[in-house]
């Protein structure tokens, strides 16, 4: 009588949350400090002081409704009229209030529309490796099929010869991620460029829109003014799935929105389709007091002066030692290729050293490991004699 696919999903936990408790787990036995846990995306710096004061200002007010009242399912008006203004405001666009669905985070936005936009369990959605291994949850849980196109090593941009090869009659969207978790590379203007050429072409050629599935958690962490492509201001039919958990270090809140705006084929009907998925997997009613806050701070900016100096530090010294990685330009994860050439290996010998680095091949690359460098700078300087040392591994 149990549902055979959830069993599985609950019981075989992820590669990442599986290191992350066997960190807890360790560090209860030999303490904290012994634990070098570079698993887990969990932003170290707080969230900024604006954030903050609003949400003491927001208790202080003292109105029930507004901190534990039900919103509607979309979301409160005002949030998202302010969200619809700020992106306005930065990328020149023009959203209104009734193309934004607030969200549990980017999960339930990326759950939402990958549930509305498939429309049989024929329909297909591909992403590109390295890709955050939940799309792959997120896309069987909606009784659809997950393609992959192989890494391109080599930049970390886009191959689009092999996405090419993937797309069919059946292709609903392609995801994805930039800022990219895990590589930490942002989309040249010409990848975009390039990549809504292929689709424009294809989804002529099929007689239906390809459409994009942009997943920005990371939008805003970007280092040395990296310029990160707006995706609709290139592609109209793109969907935009937001995150406020690593941008304003709120990723226990849950709270991200999805953003159809109107220059995508069919855009009210996607939209109404995305509030109906949402509706069938209880996401309706974003945490009304977190939406309050984003209300009155969506255009706040992350303070990135730690992973600035983490990313400095670890990439330095991992390349001094001998280590292949590319330097990110955004998120806060470090992509690194094992030594060994077996990111299994690598991550297995290093975790015999108490080093929690997550193997690449949950994330479709086999020889590279991700270290996410979100976390206290004093343990990236106790970590890297080992570093050292496994390089030798
Ligand atoms: N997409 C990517 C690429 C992520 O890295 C994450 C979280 O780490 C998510 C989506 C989910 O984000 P959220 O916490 O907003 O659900």
């Amino acid at each position: 009588m149990i549902n055979k696919k959830y069993l599985h999903l609950g019981t075989e936990r992820s590669s990442i949350r599986e290191l992350f408790e066997y960190g807890k787990m360790k560090a209860e036995i030999i303490g904290s400090e012994n634990v070098f846990d570079f698993s887990l995306g969990n932003p170290s710096t707080p969230p900024p002081a604006k954030v903050m004061r609003a949400f003491d200002e927001i208790l202080s007010e003292n109105d029930p409704m507004a901190i534990h009242g039900y919103t509607s399912a979309q979301g409160s008006i005002k949030a998202r009229t302010a969200i619809a203004n700020s992106i306005n405001k930065r990328f020149g666009i023009n959203a209104s209030a009734d193309e934004i669905y607030i969200s549990c985070g980017a999960a339930a936005a990326l759950c939402s529309v990958i549930g509305a936009l498939s429309e049989n369990s024929d329909s297909e959605f591909v992403a590109i490796a390295p890709y955050f291994p939940e799309y792959k949850v997120f896309v069987e849980g909606q009784g659809a099929t997950l393609k992959v196109v192989d890494a391109d090593t080599e930049d970390f941009q886009i191959d689009l010869e092999k996405l090419s090869l993937l797309l069919n009659e059946k292709t609903s969207a392609v995801i994805i991620n930039s800022p990219n978790n895990p590589s930490g590379r942002v989309y040249s203007e010409k990848t975009i460029k390039n990549l809504s050429k292929l689709l424009k072409e294809r989804s002529k050629e099929i007689g239906h829109p390809i459409y994009i599935i942009s997943d920005e958690p990371y939008r805003e962490l970007v280092y040395d003014d990296v310029f990160v492509p707006y995706i609709p201001n290139y592609y109209d039919d793109t969907i935009i799935c937001y995150s406020y958990s690593k941008s304003l270090s709120l990723p226990g809140e849950r709270i991200g929105y999805v953003y159809v705006p109107s220059s995508v084929s069919q855009s009210k009907s996607v939209y109404a389709a995305v509030a109906g998925a949402a509706r069938s997997m209880g996401y309706v009613c974003a945490p009304s007091l977190l939406q309050e806050v984003i209300a009155r701070c969506c255009d706040t900016e992350p303070n990135l002066d730690d992973y600035k100096t983490n990313r400095e530090l670890l990439y330095n010294a991992l390349t001094e030692y001998g280590y292949d990685c590319v330097k990110p330009d955004g998120a806060f994860y470090l992509f690194v290729k094992a030594p060994c050439g077996d990111a299994k290996r690598f991550s297995e010998i290093a975790k015999e050293k108490n080093i929690l680095v997550v193997s690449g091949d949950s994330f479709g690359v086999k020889e590279y490991v991700r270290i996410s460098y979100c976390v206290n700078t004093d343990m990236i300087k106790r970590a890297l004699p080992y570093f050292k040392e496994l390089i030798n591994c």
